[in-house]
């Protein structure tokens, strides 16, 4: 029986914000995946050294993804039985933008570079949620 990928236990996950990242967790409390937008020239970057804007639009993005890098991590330390998808995902109406997360309910060895992925939300500490995501349906069986 394959082991499917999961988050450490989300209870004991918890998150620090300021001003600079607590609407995109804000939006995650509200289900919905967002990125900075450079209001100024349109780039998703944290911060744009081209034009140095300062106005940001949060936008509210489609949650798909794609696999740009991943690690499959078998057992942690005091939870040898977890397995977890690390994954740095590209985000392909927000180019440029990359977010680092976890896979929920994979088979590992359907987690490769390019795999599509669809964002879902699991409760953490202290109210918030955090964005991971899933194998979209569209990409099992080819
Ligand atoms: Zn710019």
């Amino acid at each position: 029986m394959t082991t499917l990928t999961t988050t450490l236990p989300p209870a004991g996950i918890q998150i620090t914000t300021d001003s600079a990242t607590e609407p995109f967790w804000q939006a995650a409390k509200e289900n919905r995946l967002v990125a900075p937008k450079r209001a100024d020239c349109g780039t998703f970057r944290p911060f744009c050294p081209n034009c140095q804007s300062q106005n940001v639009d949060w936008v509210t993005l489609s949650g798909r993804a794609t696999v740009f890098s991943f690690s499959i991590v078998a057992g942690v330390p005091g939870q040898p039985e977890l397995t977890l998808a690390a994954v740095v995902v590209d985000l392909p109406d927000a180019p440029g933008a990359r977010l680092v997360s976890n896979v929920v309910d994979a088979d590992p060895s359907a987690v490769q570079i390019g795999t599509p992925f669809v964002v879902d939300f699991v409760e953490i500490a202290d109210g918030w949620k955090l964005p991971v995501f899933r194998v979209a349906a569209d990409a099992v069986g080819g």
